[in-house]
């Protein structure tokens, strides 16, 4: 299904539907059974990096598949959405609405205003012949997710809204309020440290920002990218068993909670799946080297992406049960 009515549903219910990555079967298993468990709508996510890895034909019918596994597990209405993430071009839009996705978001927020609300304009009067809804971004993200890097972020100007929207035509926007893709989100110089744990304490999401955006475009669903948290009891198990990542870090739950209340209705999280895959992979591996059945360690971390994508939609979104 495209985004349209979970969208309705979310900005009047005072919850956020999560916008899930996937990039291979377990990733995929992991978010269809925690779903399923707990009733909530769902974004499936295909980037462009997902694409290169694993092939656009067949990620579109893995989510197809997904639909019929989420019935096995005994959800009886599955509501999912398959949406391109950060398209870049019409052409790539166009392949994806084609193809069967349920909905596309065209990024031109890294264009000059008139070249962004152009080329939304003309990805949303195609997609919409199909019914397929469109994500457009105004302000600039920072951080790198696959193929998008950005040094600075740039705030969205709230008093650009009215007339983006208005123009462009698109169903949703994703803004800029200090969220950031990737594990690293903050430079130490951004944030403070806690001196108990010495870990980096982030700088508050702009929510003035948001607020004033809500107030120019009320109801209009909003989306927050770059909002993983980066758990630090995951950041924990990877050093511990061999791996690397001093000073990760990402967005405090409950200002993601904060969010999900408001006038955002859609909220990206990729990094903590990876963090959860990767931290139970490490973990198996390291207690049991002699182990080299790739089963015996995507299990164990499919099982703790379940725990983490529940946690997410139960605790942080309020998704949950809104997809009976
Ligand atoms: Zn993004």
């Amino acid at each position: 299904m495209n985004t349209r009515e979970m969208f309705a549903k979310a900005v009047d219910g005072g919850y956020a539907i999560p916008a899930f990555n996937f990039n291979n079967m377990e990733q995929l298993q992991a978010i269809i059974k925690a779903c399923a468990e707990t009733k909530s709508p769902v974004i499936l996510q295909v980037s462009s990096g997902a694409r290169k890895y694993a092939n656009q034909t067949l990620l579109r019918y893995m989510a197809e598949g997904a639909v019929e596994y989420a019935k096995e597990l005994g959800w009886e209405h599955p509501q999912i959405c398959l949406h391109l993430d950060h398209g870049d071009t019409f052409e790539l839009c166009k392949s994806c609405v084609d193809f069967g996705f349920s909905s596309v978001m065209i990024d031109g927020s890294s264009l000059p205003y008139e070249e962004n609300i152009a080329l939304t304009k003309k990805v949303v009067e195609y997609a919409h012949q199909y019914d397929v809804t469109v994500e457009a971004e105004l302000g600039v993200l920072a951080g790198v997710e696959d193929d998008v890097v950005a040094e600075e972020s740039h705030y969205t100007k709230p008093e650009e809204v009215i007339d983006f929207a208005t123009r462009s035509g698109c169903d949703s926007l994703a803004i800029s309020i200090g969220t950031s893709h990737g594990a690293y989100k903050f430079k130490p110089e951004q944030c403070t440290r806690d001196p108990q744990t010495g870990r980096l304490v982030p700088p508050p999401l702009a929510f003035d920002v948001l607020a004033e955006i809500e107030k120019k475009l009320p109801g209009f669903p909003i989306v927050l990218h770059g909002s993983s948290s980066v758990p630090q009891e995951y950041v924990d198990i990877i050093n511990a068993n061999g791996g690397n990542m001093p000073d990760a870090v990402g967005v405090p739950e409950d200002q993601l909670r904060k969010a999900a209340k408001s006038a955002v209705c859609k909220i990206n999280i990729d990094s903590d799946s990876r963090l959860a895959f990767t931290a139970a992979v490490r973990k198996v591996l390291a207690e049991k080297p002699g182990e080299f059945d790739p089963r015996k360690y995507c299990g164990p971390a499919r099982d703790e992406m379940v725990k983490l994508y529940k946690h997410k939609i139960i605790e942080v979104l309020g998704s949950d049960g809104k997809a009976e």
